[in-house]
């Protein structure tokens, strides 16, 4: 018979190399997240950006297979962040960088921020408010392949109402305030709560970000009062419903988190002055809880630096900062569904595993930190099929840190691996260049 011309031969080749090679992972320990198991000894069989099979021991690798020696390490499934904010990080400047930033700077920031995260062994982030929805252009740039970052889901620019949290032109002079609506997030009463949510299914959005409450970082006397009421919150949620798009909810006070959770919304953002009562509303409603303690401890430290936040911020921040971490305690010894979230962005980029420090310092097993990160956090996107696990099916989002962070916690702020659908960006500590 005749040989195929090298040209055709080398394009047969590379093609059965492809459908036929596997990528072998052998793990040291191997976290189990479904179970919350430690396993010792396996390999993870992937090909074509999805996990293929589990095994006991260290298989051998077949002809043209690629083993990834990870049996100092522990490996368990990509970490998830429900609470990021991908354009922008908090700095002394930042109250007048925003009237000096174009959309196009908030998006060039977006890319090298998404690279930190992803690199820290973030692979999915939910993003709860952004400026100029560049976090909706930079989850299509990533999900193209054209930049590197964790696969994002966006609400784009959140909701609020006039002078609420989110309004955009809280803090301006009268000649640039304006008179933002729903198209800017800014909402009043049930018709315009509907259009700000089909103006966001129409931008893009993943799902639909409010402001329930007063908040810290405003430019605004109060953090905690109730900014919605439940009959807007109820239209957004009616509304987001039809679109197939969930709701998180920024909130610090008990009335505006109660009237969220009555109305029906998916996730508590900080929770801060949360008691048992809306505790219980919470487990009664399946109500998801992200902490965002790392936000809490930033800004109660900065409070203290004179200068860095304007002055009616300061006192917002040095009172509601430093009580997170208990209210996650409690929210936790009794019961609450938790999925991990930082509020990165608010705190620099890159550093959202010190929140697993402060879970287990307030009585969270490492186990279960490590689970509301995984699965509990794919639960709350509804995409606990795809990832949140190292199972057969399940997309190939991979992290591994040296030893073992079940007896230290701290070490899944080292990053040793990261590959994300099959992808590694991150080897022996070292960035892979794509
Ligand atoms: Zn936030």
């Amino acid at each position: 018979m005749q040989k195929p011309p090298l040209i055709f031969a080398l394009l047969l080749s590379t093609l059965t190399a492809t459908a036929t090679a596997d990528t072998l992972i052998h793990a040291g320990q191997l976290i189990d997240t479904l179970r919350g198991k430690a396993l010792q000894q396996h390999t993870i069989r992937i090909n074509d950006g999805e996990i293929t099979g589990i095994s006991a021991g260290f298989e051998a690798p077949a002809e043209g297979d690629e083993v990834i020696d990870l049996s100092q390490h522990t490996v368990m499934p990509g970490l998830m962040d429900m609470h990021v904010h991908l354009d922008h990080e908090m700095n002394p400047k930042a109250y007048s960088e925003r009237y000096q930033l174009n959309a196009a700077d908030y998006a060039y920031r977006s890319v090298a921020y998404a690279e930190k995260t992803l690199l820290a062994g973030f692979t999915t982030v939910r993003n709860l408010g952004d400026n100029y929805q560049v976090t909706i252009s930079l989850r299509n740039a990533i999900n193209q392949g054209l930049v590197a970052g964790p696969r994002v889901y966006t609400a784009g620019k959140s909701i609020a109402t006039t002078g609420g949290h989110a309004d955009p032109t809280n803090g301006h002079n009268h000649a640039t305030m304006g008179q933002p609506g729903p198209k800017e997030g800014v909402v009043n009463g049930i018709a315009d709560a509907r259009e700000s949510v089909r103006q966001r299914y129409k931008d893009g959005s993943d799902l639909i970000k409010i402001t329930a409450t007063g908040g810290v970082l405003s430019v605004a006397k109060n953090g905690q009062n109730p900014q919605f009421f439940e009959d807007e919150i109820e239209a957004i949620v009616q509304t987001a419903k039809d679109y197939g798009m969930t709701v998180a909810v920024h909130a610090h006070g008990v009335e505006g988190m109660q009237r969220a959770i009555r109305a029906g919304v998916n996730s508590i953002e900080h929770g801060t002055y949360m008691d048992k009562e809306t505790m219980k509303l919470m487990k009664k409603h399946d109500t998801w809880f992200v902490p965002t303690i790392s936000a809490g401890k930033f800004v109660a430290e900065k409070a203290a630096i004179e200068g860095y936040f304007p002055p009616v911020v300061v006192p917002k921040a040095a009172a509601i900062g430093p009580l997170i971490q208990g209210t996650f305690g409690r929210a936790y010894k009794n019961g609450v569904n938790i999925a991990f979230g930082t509020d990165a962005g608010v705190f620099p980029h890159g550093e959202n595993a010190q929140e697993f420090v402060y879970m287990v310092e307030a009585g969270m097993p490492p186990m279960e930190a490590i689970q509301s990160a995984t699965v509990s956090a794919a639960r709350l996107l509804g995409i606990e099929q795809q990832t949140g696990a190292i199972s057969a099916g399940m997309w190939a989002d991979i992290v591994a840190v040296k030893g073992d962070p079940l007896a230290d916690i701290s070490r899944l702020q080292q990053m040793d691996f990261v590959m994300k659908n099959g992808v590694i960006y991150k080897r022996d500590g070292a960035v892979v260049v794509q």
